[in-house]
């Protein structure tokens, strides 16, 4: 049975998550994981982003709980951001850029976007994906990924496929080049086995993640673990996978 020993990936009461930044570290610490990361979403998600107003008291938290529990899990003061447009800018506030120990991208639904041309290519994927595939958009968000991740120092690539279709051999390229995780997400069945082909046949790895929403889904693998064993995927690609 496939098992983590590092979540990259959870939220909490700040962003839409039902249990406390602390619930979820102890619940951390109570599966046994070595290291957690705390990755509520970034401010520009409409419905559930840590307001500008809340990001001070998020970090100062998440500091403190960190320095707190340091004997017993290592704890990451990361966010999940959003990819606002093909230019590859995202949702972290001027002069916070070194404020986060860990940073994940992602596409979402109720982003608010930089321009009206984003919405239309980053929204129209899904939209229209299952009348007729179309390259041109999977180009423009594949270019929106390799760009935000190129411009802001990402670690892993949220939930790759979930929302927006990407070209991932060009992904995986630039994960390869800049040593950026692809994450198997517990709660986004979206990767495709075509897809997981194309970045076997370059070096970029895989990480796991539960994008828990709840203290008990904390290291969770959902999913994953079929996913990892369906398609083959060697464990030594996936950086904090393990068999238990
Ligand atoms: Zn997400
Ligand atoms: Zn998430």
């Amino acid at each position: 049975m496939i098992k983590m020993d590092f979540d990259p990936h959870t939220h909490s009461t700040f962003s839409d998550g039902k249990n406390t930044l602390e619930e979820n570290i102890l619940a951390g610490v109570g599966k046994g994981l070595k290291k957690i990361a705390l990755t509520d979403h970034a401010y520009l998600h409409m419905a559930y982003g840590v307001s500008m107003r809340r990001l001070d008291e998020y970090l100062k938290e998440a500091y403190e709980l960190k320095k707190a529990y340091n004997r017993d899990i290592e704890v990451l003061v990361g966010m999940e951001f959003n990819l606002l447009d093909t230019e590859g800018n995202i949702d972290i506030p001027l002069g916070y850029a070194d404020e986060f120990e860990l940073k994940l991208i992602g596409v979402h639904k109720l982003t608010k976007y930089s321009n009206f041309k984003s919405i239309v290519y980053m929204m129209g994927y899904q939209l229209f994906d299952k009348i007729r595939y179309s390259r041109k958009v999977l180009d423009i968000n594949t270019k929106s990924y390799i760009a935000a991740i190129e411009n802001n120092d990402i670690d892993i690539v949220a939930h790759p496929s979930n929302i927006a279709r990407v070209d991932f051999k060009a992904l995986a390229e630039t994960c390869e080049r800049t040593n950026t995780l692809l994450e198997i997400n517990a709660r986004h069945p979206d990767l495709r086995k075509g897809d997981v082909e194309k970045v076997l046949e370059t070096k970029a790895n895989f990480i796991l993640g539960s994008d828990s929403h709840r203290a008990e889904s904390i290291g969770e693998c959902g999913y994953g673990s079929r996913f990892i064993e369906e398609n083959s995927i060697p464990l030594n690609r996936v950086v904090n996978a393990f068999d238990a």
